[in-house]
């Protein structure tokens, strides 16, 4: 059966209600979204032929600030899966008490197959049918799956151009050249480090001796494996979409992070010693520590049980389902969710957010300082909750961040 990622959000919801006696009618509204905007994209290919895409943003709540979320160019995408991430950013935002609501948006589009010119006109279309969902004070997207500085670049300029003055303000994870953040790229993959180094320390581990295993060698993926790798730690196994790659003595993760930047698969990468697997079979590979970096729905009923690790670190935004989530809870394994996990990219988002406002910029040590400061502070509290009331550290961290919102909400009231 398909698991749609927006019935994940809302099985979430029911089990948080549940567990903080949440009143039923704000439960009932925060199953549905603020708005929601579905466009048509026609681009005129370079051969001339007319293609039609279909795009869309999504703000969940905005009761605490302006909507923030990325924008995922995927074929995969649907106003489904774009409904739930853009939840889940209202918990992330909301539990690292950032004054931010939750959006997300994205583009049925595969953007490999696109030319650079023709993604370029995706972009800047896709920004001018969306302009009045999105601004500094409304919604301010910031890159996810298969979107990065430069398109980030395109969709600031769109905006300011029909602006007629220059908006920085308005997208997050630009180039630093035109008001981005120094410290923003590896921002996701440093929250999960920080957050990673917290739980080993907890849990009385050596986090050098940790090994590791990563879906997904993106961003996020290949952000931790760098630094993981930098600190002794054994990664096991990788993967893109192409599928994996196993080295039980650990992988050198600098070669390969040189070889799929040049724009490589992994599978194609050659060293004897390393083993082809595939994608399904790298989650249930012997580990410590499993870091889903991909794509939501990973880890099912269906693979749940043949998980084994001690840790899971949540990379993307909902790689694992509830019925998996019970599963690893009974097994005694540790879900670091995502919702606390990878809030250091929209954590740094919020202050690239607030630099350009300002129009002053912070040095990465400030960076640093603030972002590990909002991680741990976060951490401590989910951790506190989940050991209080015996439950798992999701639970806990949903707990933390509905209560906000729901208070919020309660505070606002009813319009009219
Ligand atoms: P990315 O496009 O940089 O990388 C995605 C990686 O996943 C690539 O290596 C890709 O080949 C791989 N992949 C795609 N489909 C796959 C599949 N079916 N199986 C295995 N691997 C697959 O994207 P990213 O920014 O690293 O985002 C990854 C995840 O992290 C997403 O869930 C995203 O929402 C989440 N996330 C990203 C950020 C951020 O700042 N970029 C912040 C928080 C959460």
């Amino acid at each position: 059966m398909v698991i749609s990622a927006f019935d994940v959000v809302k099985k979430q919801i029911d089990i948080v209600a549940k567990e903080m006696g949440l009143d039923p009618n704000i439960a009932k509204y925060l199953k549905r979204v603020e708005r929601s905007l579905i466009v048509t994209i026609p681009i005129r290919m370079d051969n001339g032929d007319l293609e039609i895409f279909e795009g869309y943003r999504v703000h969940h709540s905005t009761v605490r600030g302006p909507g923030k979320g990325g924008l995922r160019f995927s074929p995969e995408v649907n106003l489904d899966e774009v409904k739930a991430l853009a939840t889940w950013m209202t918990w992330k935002c909301s539990l690292l008490n950032l004054p931010l609501g939750g959006a997300k948006g994205g583009i049925c589009v595969d953007p490999r197959k696109l030319t650079r010119s023709e993604l370029e006109r995706l972009t800047r279309r896709f920004t001018s049918e969306i302009i009045n969902m999105i601004g500094p004070d409304i919604d301010i997207p910031a890159p996810d799956v298969n979107t990065n500085a430069q398109i980030m670049a395109w969709i600031m300029d769109t905006y300011s151009m029909n602006k007629g003055r220059s908006i920085p303000g308005v997208v997050t994870g630009k180039p630093i050249e035109i008001g981005g953040s120094i410290g923003r790229e590896q921002a996701t993959g440093m929250g999960l480090y920080i957050i990673f180094e917290a739980m080993c320390e907890k849990l009385g581990l050596d986090l050098k001796a940790q090994k590791i295993v990563i879906q997904g060698f993106g961003n996020v993926g290949g952000t931790i494996a760098q630094i993981l790798f930098e600190q002794g730690c054994k990664i096991l196994a990788v993967s893109d979409i192409s599928g994996g790659i196993y080295y039980s003595e650990g992988l050198d993760i600098d070669k390969l992070l040189d070889w799929t930047h040049e724009g490589n698969y992994l599978k194609d990468y050659k060293d004897d010693r390393y083993k082809l697997i595939k994608n399904e079979d790298l989650l249930t590979i012997e580990c410590d520590c499993l870091v889903p970096a991909a794509l939501e729905n990973q880890i099912t009923i269906n693979n749940a049980r043949a998980i084994k690790c001690k840790i899971v670190l949540e990379g993307a935004n909902g790689p694992v389902t509830p019925e998996a989530d019970r599963i690893l809870f009974e097994k005694g394994i540790h879900v670091l969710p995502d919702i606390l996990a990878n809030g250091g990219g929209v954590c740094v988002s919020y202050f690239e957010y607030v630099q350009d406002i300002r129009a002053y910029f912070w040095s990465l040590d400030r960076i640093n300082k603030e972002l590990k400061r909002i991680m741990l502070e976060a951490f401590e509290e989910v951790y506190r909750i989940a050991k209080e009331r015996n439950i798992a550290l999701r639970t806990a961290a949903y707990i933390i961040a509905v209560s906000r919102i729901a208070r919020a909400i309660e505070l606002r009231g009813f319009f009219p």
